[in-house]
């Protein structure tokens, strides 16, 4: 019997479900029990020139509909993605294998937001009007025209609509590739879209690896490139961005600070570099993956730690009880199995967890490594997987210091009761995306996005339309012409 996950075809292009069984078969395998539930096919070149064609055909009509119709599509598709939130996270399990205490709540509810701000934004988009005596210039706010959004697999929904919603909100028309570990989740956002009333071509995803990504980035019809991926393969696709002078949002990777202060409330800060290290089984981008405790409280922090994170409930991911999942899949579990074994014989001193579950699937137990000093491996490289790395400070300026001497800059956190000193912090912390007494809370309305090697550009927020949209200027004589000659 075919499994529930299993979609309708690999690809959605110009409004309908289209296969192309000669491209490479990509399995999709589900991470709790490592079995086979679904499979797709990558896109032929056939099936990425379909894609292209259909975005760039459709792009003129839809961003000539105004604001508000396209604004109104986004909005329905929002409802829709609301009213069957249940089975969309039951796929995002099975997709990513993250509980589906977390997915009811973070992933199609996250998409829906993005589509709803952003649907209620699209008719706000306008230019301005500049007086020059007599004179005057206006402005236009012009969408870019045809974009590429390729995601990472941490959070399928999620990232499509992050791309699409402000992509599409401006006028632009969007080929989306989804990783090739979680091809399922934007094949119905691509489908709900359409139900609310999307036109054909406007929203199309297309399966495959990175030559199916680099295909599509270096396409002379593209004009903006969206990644969310690492910072390696974000500096290979900006390079390819930049030969053809496309637009770029780059969302990578982190090792992103969250400093903890010896006044802050201790559970609240357990509970921070909890949500900042375990979430999604330690699987995004923003996490707080160095937590600088101040010394005189690093000890009871590390006891309450442990004994919150022992009662983390590890298991079936379907089953709501479970509040930690298996990780994206083998290999992932894997690279990070390699990070806790440096851990271990770089001298860290190893609190709790340290080795994979003695279960099926990809499980690997919450991980607390404290003793880390900046130098070692566990410190310096994002390992994307659930191991927390804690680091002794004495002084803010030293910890400040210290957290900032690294490639990334992604986000930042700081708890402490002085709100002084917190302000103090954060202002000083090269990071895009910072929390003061929270950690990686990312509601539509806030820009998200990173600093140095995290990327450049921001998603969510106004600022999203500004990447998704240029500006034409109009200088208006009312006067003669005058001329040299
Ligand atoms: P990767 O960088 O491996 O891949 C990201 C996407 O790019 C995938 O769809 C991948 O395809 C595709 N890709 C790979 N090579 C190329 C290429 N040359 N041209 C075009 N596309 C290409 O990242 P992961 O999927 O492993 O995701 C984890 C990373 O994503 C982490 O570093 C994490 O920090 C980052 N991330 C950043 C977020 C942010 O918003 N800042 C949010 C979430 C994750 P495929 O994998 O199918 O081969």
């Amino acid at each position: 019997m075919t499994h529930p996950a299993q979609p309708k075809a690999s690809h959605f292009i110009n409004g309908a479900y289209v296969e192309d069984t000669s491209g490479t078969a990509i399995p999709v395998i589900y991470a709790a029990t490592g079995e086979q539930i679904a499979s797709v096919h990558a896109a032929t070149p056939a099936i990425v020139e379909q894609a292209l064609a259909s975005g760039k055909a459709a792009q003129q009509a839809w961003a000539a509909m105004t604001g508000m119709e396209r604004g109104r599509i986004l909005r329905r598709a929002a409802d829709i993605m609301r009213d069957r939130n249940h089975d969309l996270s039951v796929l995002e399990t099975y997709d990513t294998g993250k509980p589906l205490q977390e997915t009811l709540v973070a992933d199609a509810t996250s998409g829906a937001d993005a589509l709803e701000y952003f649907g209620g934004l699209a008719a706000s988009l306008t230019g301005e009007h500049i007086q020059l005596g007599e004179d005057w210039v206006y402005t236009i706010r012009e969408a870019l025209g045809l974009c590429v959004g390729i995601g990472a697999w941490n959070y399928p929904t999620q990232i499509a609509c992050w791309k699409g919603a402000p992509a599409l909100a401006c006028g632009n028309t969007m080929v989306f590739k989804p990783s090739e570990a979680t091809p399922l989740c934007a094949l119905q956002v691509a489908e709900i879209l359409h139900e609310a009333g999307l036109p054909a071509g406007v929203f199309n995803v297309v399966q495959g690896l990175g030559d199916v990504g680099a295909a599509l980035v270096t396409d002379p019809r593209v004009n903006k490139v969206s990644l969310t991926g690492s910072a390696p393969t974000g500096k290979k696709v900006y390079a390819a961005a930049a030969a053809g002078m496309k637009h770029v949002t780059m969302e990578l990777g982190g090792k992103s600070p969250l400093i903890i202060f010896d006044d802050a409330d201790i559970d609240n800060a357990v509970g921070g570099a909890i949500n900042g290290n375990f979430y999604s089984s330690g699987q995004v981008c923003s996490n707080g993956t160095r937590v600088f405790v101040q010394k005189g409280i690093k000890e009871k922090f590390l006891a309450r730690l442990a004994e919150r994170v022992g009662a983390a409930v590890i298991g079936d991911p379907l089953d709501e009880a479970t509040s930690f999942g298996p990780m994206v899949n083998e290999a992932q579990m894997n690279i990070v199995l390699g990070y806790i074994e440096k851990g271990k014989s770089e001298g860290a001193r190893l609190i709790c967890g340290g080795a994979r579950c003695d279960m099926p699937g990809w499980y690997l137990q919450p991980t607390v490594f404290a003793d880390v000093t900046d130098e070692m491996t566990i410190a310096r490289e994002e390992i994307f997987g659930p191991v927390m790395s804690v680091l002794e400070f004495d002084s803010e300026d030293e910890v400040v210091a210290r957290a900032n001497a690294t490639e990334f800059g992604l986000s930042a956190g700081v708890f402490t009761k002085d709100f002084a000193r917190a302000h103090r912090v954060i202002g000083q912390l090269e990071a895009g995306s910072c929390f003061i007494n929270s950690y990686n809370d990312a509601p539509v309305e806030a820009p998200f996005g990173g600093v140095k090697a995290s990327g450049v550009g921001r998603e969510n927020s106004k600022e999203a339309l500004k990447h998704f949209s240029q500006v034409k200027s109009v200088y208006v004589r009312m006067g003669d012409v005058e001329a040299a000659f």
